[in-house]
């Protein structure tokens, strides 16, 4: 892969160690860097000195909702203009619908996902070296 993009931060707030390690993989093989945030609680302030391009964003952490985080987002002036994807086990259509409207987000992206449908919903906000993921 040597095809040219301009890297950006990508912040992914995601507990599981093996989402975050995916998600991080995904994301660096699109050709974009990492800020890589285990714990809901701290993750304004590190979005705040981060300032990064875009933020994958799982609902289910164990010290805050990301519900909650995402309203923050959209909420602080130095920060709305941030996309953010949400990452949701939660499948029915219906649930989705409420999480979008309830936090605010930009996208989500359902659990479990396969790599080409997380690169698509990355690509939509940032330009991204095309992969071929093999699938
Ligand atoms: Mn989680």
């Amino acid at each position: 892969m040597s095809e040219q993009i301009d890297p950006k931060k990508v912040m992914i707030i995601e507990d599981n160690q093996l989402n975050q390690k995916i998600a991080d993989m995904i994301v660096k093989q699109l050709g974009h860097d990492t800020v890589q945030v285990y714990e809901g609680k701290k993750a304004i302030e590190i979005a705040k000195q981060e300032k990064p391009a875009l933020v994958i964003l799982d609902i289910k952490l164990p010290d805050a909702s990301g519900i909650d985080i995402c309203k923050a987002i959209k909420a602080d002036a130095d920060l709305k203009h941030i996309p953010v994807i949400v990452i949701t086990a939660l499948s029915s259509e219906e649930d989705r619908k409420q999480i979008v409207a309830e936090s605010g987000c930009d996208n989500y992206i359902a659990k479990p996902f396969l790599p080409h449908m997380f690169a698509e919903a990355i690509g939509r906000y940032i330009q991204i070296r095309s992969v071929d993921w093999g699938l």
